[in-house]
């Protein structure tokens, strides 16, 4: 029986992640959750899963989930310092972090520190302070496993491939709606056509990303950290039936694929029982129905923002975390109306320009570039509109 924290048990993964040990209740078992606002759903969560504590990151909800939950032996807390201590209590064997943004990098860095393997959502974390992590990972011996599909595939593409030096990978990507839509018309789209993704089903911060390749572009750095590759041996391509989650090449000159239905509740319980695979009930994939599986070169004329990645990986340092930091905010902004769709890579572009570059940062240094990064972002925004 492993023993389960989710952080971010609201959102998306945080959903699909419960789904899976609510149909697994011999494999594993939910001790804590954390929720960053949704109270409502929080407290069912509590009453049907029966964890040991749960954590309300708005203090604001506090009063309302203890009362809810006044009648189970649940421990509620309230607060994002609350969250980096609970994640260190005993009695926790692995931390599904599925937060969204730099936020959820405090209390990963407590959970390793504490010895808890980590089913890694949060996808910023690496891509931030991918070098630091991966020190934490090695000096306190814990397993970090990739809950994003594309390096869930590279990952069970390398089972049994130890010692075969990896030529390169290719990460695959649907292209999101906007696949097909001329510069012109990214300049217009509008926040609803943008959430309507073609084939994943995913929370607002990563449907937005997906349409503008930022995702991707996170996800090439997160596969630098994942797999200690160069940016040279990551490439990227567009696959719009999101079948094929990724390749591995080998130096043979052979290449091995991961294949799928788009369903994140793959990858996630792969990574919750990984090395082994548990059974499901989830729809199979039919050949049939797939008779047809293509690609195409991504236009990074057209998604500058998957260009602006790849500068930030070869780069290093504190650039991914300006980059990210100015994306968090691009994408609020976008959401909420007050910039284009086109205008979130401008504002990523200025920020990136204006950081003042560090080449090895560690934590604070990196918390101080996210902080200035969004109020320089914040800044941009207000003289723009
Ligand atoms: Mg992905």
């Amino acid at each position: 029986m492993k023993r389960l924290a989710v952080l971010g048990s609201t959102g998306s993964i945080g959903t699909q992640t419960l789904d899976i040990i609510e149909s697994h209740p011999d494999e594993f078992k939910v001790e804590l959750l954390t929720a960053y606002n949704n109270v409502d759903q929080l407290a069912a969560q509590a009453r049907k899963h029966n964890p040991d504590t749960v954590v309300i990151v708005n203090e604001d909800h506090y009063k309302v989930l203890k009362d809810r939950l006044s009648d189970l032996q649940v421990k509620v807390y309230a607060g994002i310092s609350a969250v980096e201590q609970v994640v260190a209590q005993a009695g926790i064997d692995m931390v599904v972090a599925a937060m969204v943004g730099f936020s959820g990098l405090r209390p990963i860095i407590r959970a390793i520190e504490t010895g808890k393997d980590i089913a890694l959502a949060n996808k910023e974390t690496l891509v931030v302070a991918g070098r630091i992590i991966n020190e934490l990972v090695l000096k306190y011996g814990v397993k970090i496993i990739p809950v994003d599909s594309e390096h869930s595939a590279i990952l069970q593409c390398l089972a049994g491939e130890t010692d075969n030096p990896v030529e390169k990978i290719t990460l695959t990507a649907s292209g999101g709606p906007f696949r097909h839509y001329s510069i012109d018309r990214l300049y217009n789209v509008k926040p609803e056509e943008a959430l309507k993704h073609p084939n994943w089903s995913m929370g607002n911060k990563i449907t937005i990303d997906s349409a503008s390749m930022m995702n991707k572009g996170l996800e090439v750095i997160e596969a630098k950290w994942f797999f200690d590759l160069r940016s040279d041996q990551i490439e990227v391509i567009i696959h719009p039936q999101s079948i094929i989650h990724s390749f591995v090449h080998f130096s043979d000159g052979s290449i091995k694929a991961q294949l799928g239905l788009p369903d994140m509740r793959l990858p996630i319980i792969y990574a919750l029982g990984y090395p082994n695979r548990f059974h499901t009930d989830l729809p199979r994939f039919d050949f049939r129905q797939y008779n047809k599986l293509t690609f195409e070169e991504v236009d990074t004329k057209k998604f500058r923002n998957l260009a602006l990645a790849y500068k930030a990986l070869e780069k290093g340092g504190n650039l991914p975390c300006a980059m990210n930091a100015a994306n968090e905010i691009a994408v609020d902004a976008f959401l909420s109306g007050n910039i284009g769709f086109m205008q979130m890579t401008e504002l990523i572009e200025k920020i990136m320009s204006d950081t003042v570059f560090m080449q090895k940062p560690g934590i604070k240094e990196l918390e101080e570039t996210d902080r200035h990064s969004r109020m320089a972002a914040l800044e941009y925004i207000k003289k723009q509109t």
